[in-house]
């Protein structure tokens, strides 16, 4: 039978502390009929859309955003954890699960009205896309949907992202 998306990702018990239950995604990526598949089954939802910049969160964000704006012929735009970027930003502070973040987007990276896609592996609280989400709104973009290749619900993430009147799209649970 036809291997799926899901098929290629693993997990990894007990990281990064004990009770932990990671979803690898590197071995997704480092296939190329996976990771083909998993861009192709992110962007599905969008072709043909009008979409400006792709927005990917640190880290995995980088790699599927990438490959996404490439195949939707966009820019693509990093959300970055605080100190990485080297111009101006503006920063939006999140709960994590013991303590507090900060994610920072150059302030010159999205104009007022530009239309955004914002791409990342996984969905769990949804903390992290929301701070990415307001950093967008912040600069005056819309954004149009949040693309996933995981989506783990009963964390939360989808109904809080869908409470903000966002789409999210999302390729597994
Ligand atoms: P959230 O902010 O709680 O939705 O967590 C999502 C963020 O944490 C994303 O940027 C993910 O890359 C990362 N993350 C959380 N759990 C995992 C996991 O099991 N595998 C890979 N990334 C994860």
């Amino acid at each position: 039978m036809a291997r799926t998306v899901q098929d290629y990702i693993r997990t990894i018990p007990d990281f990064p502390k004990p009770g932990i239950m990671f979803r690898d995604v590197t071995t997704l990526f480092a296939d190329p009929r996976g990771f083909r598949m998993a861009i192709d089954q992110l962007l599905h939802p969008y072709a043909g859309l009008e979409i400006d910049k792709v927005v990917g969160l640190e880290a995995r964000g980088f790699i599927l955003g990438g490959a996404v704006a490439h195949q939707l012929s966009t820019g693509f735009v990093p959300v970055r954890k605080k100190g990485k970027l080297p111009g101006k930003t503006v920063e939006q502070g999140y709960q994590l699960e013991y303590g507090h973040a900060v994610m920072e987007l150059h302030d010159d990276a999205i104009d007022a009205g530009e239309r955004i896609l914002v791409v990342d592996d996984l969905l769990a609280t949804g903390g992290t896309a929301e701070a990415g989400i307001k950093l967008i709104e912040r600069l005056g973009g819309v954004c149009i949907g949040c693309a996933f290749v995981i989506d783990l619900p009963d964390l939360g993430g989808r109904s809080r992202l869908e409470a903000l009147g966002q789409q999210v799209h999302a390729l597994c649970a």
